[in-house]
């Protein structure tokens, strides 16, 4: 979500003709795009501020600190950071050149933290987006859920769907720009269309965006698994374009924690939902976001995390040791669990999650893939070059990273590989054959 809000701001900056200065010395001013979500985000970025008030060779730059920090300490940063002149929040980008204008005329500190009830993404699309390839598509902000632990709700507000229209007319456009994979984001996607008139449902959505010519692929995240329905999983199952991949956070297996995280569901209905992904759309891919260390938590807790890891065999995983946050209400539990006990069970959930990705790519050796290309490996991508081997990577519809090498630049087209190796979270492979726009293959 912080990378979606980088590039918009990025490209409402660029529209008023400020460019990229390329390092902290030369700008004139920096922007500082905040995570709030675990304690320690919080620490670094207000090192990072302090180490930034430096740059310039002498000359201060002006510091604009943006995203989920601003809105949740306000402006009692001002006290706590003096080197930041501007606070904006997740929903203020568009006024932000207005703030900037308003300091340069003034000298005044700017502050926005207001929450929106539109989504700011009804006009043009103003990303400017890192690849040509794939691009986050906004369709919700805001959470209406209280998991106990999170901040989100407080930090990005309510829930707020973004039109059907302005979904479409994006993604259409990006189509025509040659963009071949959408990810339609936002952070509970299965309750779309709840603050929208009628009665539009995130799988009818999806079905609108299939339509649309160009578009290959399409990812969304993030499903919460209270709301992941049958006729979402229907949906995936009777696609050609809804990759067989879903990020589905479990945070626990214990249904107590889960009860006490306000969760809204049990260990047994997360497996039941995973078993009945798995028969409807095989080889589907399922990563998760795990907690360790959540106040109260047990070994008999965690074993039970554990347990659940076992049985769905999880493709990826974000795990976080659990941290406290302000006015959430898991903040005042008793019983926070000690780091130490965290970090050991954090390290055993990480190994066990490492062997059984290990084991499944392995499993993939010999196999073909079918990758959309995105790029050169290791530079940012570009569409022209050509010479010698050229080392790229591209993504399985499951979401595996596949690195080739081809004589061509393939960045963009959809290529089958042979998968020679697996090595940490990575395949590598060769070209086989690159499909054409028609569907047929062409040799490569
Ligand atoms: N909306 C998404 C998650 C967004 S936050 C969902 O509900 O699944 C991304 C992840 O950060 C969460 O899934 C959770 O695992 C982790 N997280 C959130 N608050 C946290 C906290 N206080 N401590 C540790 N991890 C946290
Ligand atoms: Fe946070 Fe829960 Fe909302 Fe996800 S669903 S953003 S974890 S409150």
């Amino acid at each position: 979500m912080n990378q979606y809000d980088s590039e918009k701001l990025e490209g409402i900056l660029s529209a008023r003709g400020m460019e990229p200065a390329g390092s902290p010395d030369k700008a004139d001013v920096i922007f500082v795009n905040s995570c709030s979500i675990r304690e320690k985000a919080e620490s670094k970025v207000f090192s990072l501020i302090g180490r930034l008030a430096g740059a310039g060779n002498g000359r201060k730059p002006v510091i604009a600190l943006g995203g989920c920090i601003p809105t949740l300490r306000g402006k009692e940063i001002f006290r706590s950071a003096p080197a930041v002149d501007l606070l904006y929040g997740p929903d203020s980008l568009e006024k932000l050149p207005a703030m900037l204008e308003e300091y340069f005329y003034t000298g005044k500190k700017q502050i926005d933290l207001e929450f929106s009830d539109s989504t700011a993404w009804d006009g043009p699309d103003p990303c400017v987006r890192p690849s040509d390839v794939t691009a986050w598509v906004g369709i919700m902000k805001g959470c209406d859920n209280r998991c106990s632990y999170c901040v989100v709700p407080d930090t990005r507000g309510p829930e707020v769907s973004r039109p059907v229209e302005s979904i479409l007319a994006e993604v259409k456009a990006l189509a025509k720009k040659g963009y071949r994979e959408i990810n339609l984001l936002g952070q509970n996607v299965n309750s779309y269309g709840k603050t929208l008139p009628g009665s539009v449902t995130f799988p009818e959505l999806l079905g609108m965006a299939e339509e649309i010519e160009g578009i290959e692929r399409i990812r969304f995240m993030t499903s919460h698994p209270k709301d992941l329905t049958d006729r979402l999983i229907e949906r995936m199952a009777g696609s050609q374009k809804i990759c067989p991949s879903l990020h589905l956070p479990l945070q626990a297996g214990s249904d107590r924690i889960l009860e006490m995280m306000n969760r809204g569901y049990t260990a047994g209905d997360y497996l039941e939902k995973i078993r009945k992904l798995k028969s409807a759309v095989p080889g589907i891919t399922i990563s998760t976001d795990l907690m360790v260390g959540f106040p109260t938590e047990t070994d008999d807790d965690f074993k039970k995390t554990i347990g659940v890891m076992e049985k769905v065999n999880f493709d990826s995983l974000y795990l976080f040791i659990y941290s406290r946050r302000p006015a959430t209400p898991a903040a005042d539990f008793d019983c926070q669990v000690p780091r130490d006990a965290a970090h050991a069970r954090f390290e055993q959930a990480w190994a066990l999650h490492r062997k059984t990705v290990s084991r499944k790519l392995a499993e993939l050796e010999g196999s073909t893939v079918e990758l959309l290309c995105e790029g050169e490996y290791g530079v940012k991508s570009t569409k022209e070059k050509d010479d010698a081997l050229i080392t790229q990577f591209g993504r399985s519809a499951g979401g595996h990273k596949v690195i080739f090498e081809a004589e061509k630049n393939l960045t963009g087209k959809i290529l089958s590989v042979l998968v020679t190796r697996s090595a940490g979270f990575n395949l590598y492979g060769k070209p086989a054959a690159e499909r054409n726009a028609h569907g047929r293959r062409d040799k490569n």
